[in-house]
């Protein structure tokens, strides 16, 4: 008689399955502009454990981000709500990938006491993309900007939503909310789409913003992209003329870093002068504010990027 042993049953889930055929990418060594030191603060631990007690989950774990010491320290956290499993498996991510739990009913008033409990100025929500969902997640994001409101109402809130492809009248519903920041990512130029963001459309992503405007003039929009995954120069002062042509008021450039040898390789490590030429450029095309440094983050210095944000449209206003 044989024995046949299972030995599939205990092993853990890969994190991203769609990937793990993939040959394992060529790695190259990072220059020390991009280094940054372990997180062991006081900051960070607190924030560590208002986050675990309210059993909330980050982007900033989620995704691996490299500023986590920084942030985490000065209590700056970016909350990924609808879960930690996302319906897409796009190149460049971190988050899991696969089918996702139901929404949590208890999600939008945890978050709520999380952003009171710290005593945020601003904060950053973010999600998983849901197209499993009819609207894409749309009215949870609302639920959560409502509750932030009640719990916390001197907050202010900047969401980083999906695209929600093929979700109609999805937009509406957030932008109804009244967040004060709507970002949405391009996350690239459009050549890289169909290897980086295959599930998502470029012209698509740069029209979600240009509504957000036509639907709510006053809420501030935002969109970023990673440089270093093989895209040209000229491609990304082409995608600024396209986000100002959709009239965005702030763009983000960082530093792409692979999760893994599975994901998108990293193609360059743009120097901090190319960076500070981008942000130059980008400020020419009219953009209210710009980020652009190696450790930009999308969510990195928010708050303090959102009282200049401010400040920035009082001026032009009184110039105009
Ligand atoms: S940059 Fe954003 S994602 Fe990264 S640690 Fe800071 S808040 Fe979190």
């Amino acid at each position: 008689m044989v024995t046949v042993l299972d030995t599939t049953l205990n092993r853990p889930r890969p994190r991203h399955p769609e990937k793990a055929h993939r040959p394992d990418q060529e790695v190259l060594r990072k220059p020390e502009w991009i280094r940054v030191k372990a997180p062991v603060s006081k900051g960070y631990l607190e924030t560590r454990e208002i986050v675990k007690s309210n059993k909330l989950v980050t982007v900033c774990e989620e995704a691996g981000c490299p500023n986590i010491g920084e942030c985490w320290d000065k209590k700056h956290a970016t909350f990924m709500i609808m879960g930690e499993i996302c319906t897409r498996a796009c190149a460049f991510c971190n988050v899991a990938t696969g089918i996702p739990m139901p929404l949590d009913a208890q999600e939008p008033a945890s978050v709520g006491r999380a952003v009171a409990q710290m005593g945020l100025n601003h904060v950053v929500i973010t999600s998983v993309d849901r197209d499993d969902l009819a609207d894409g997640g749309a009215q949870h994001f609302a639920d959560v900007i409502h509750a932030i409101r009640a719990a916390a109402p001197g907050t202010t809130i900047e969401i980083l939503t999906p695209d929600f492809l093929r979700k109609k009248g999805a937009l509406e519903i957030v932008v109804a909310a009244r967040p004060d920041v709507f970002n949405h990512n391009l996350e690239t130029v459009p050549s890289n789409y169909l290897t980086v963001r295959p599930g998502a459309r470029y012209f698509h992503s740069i029209r979600l913003l240009q509504q957000v405007k036509e639907l709510d003039p006053t809420i501030f929009t935002k969109s970023g992209i990673m440089v270093g995954l093989g895209e040209e120069r000229n491609e990304v002062l082409q995608l600024m003329d396209d986000l100002r042509s959709a009239d965005v008021d702030f763009i983000t450039i960082g530093q792409y870093l692979a999760p893994s040898k599975k994901h998108h390789a990293v193609k360059k490590f743009v120097t901090p002068e190319e960076f500070k030429s981008f942000e130059t450029v980008a400020y020419s095309k009219g953009f209210l504010m710009v980020a652009s440094s190696p450790l930009t983050r999308s969510s990195h210095h928010a708050g303090d990027d959102f009282a200049r944000l401010k400040a920035a449209r009082a001026a032009k206003l009184a110039a105009a």
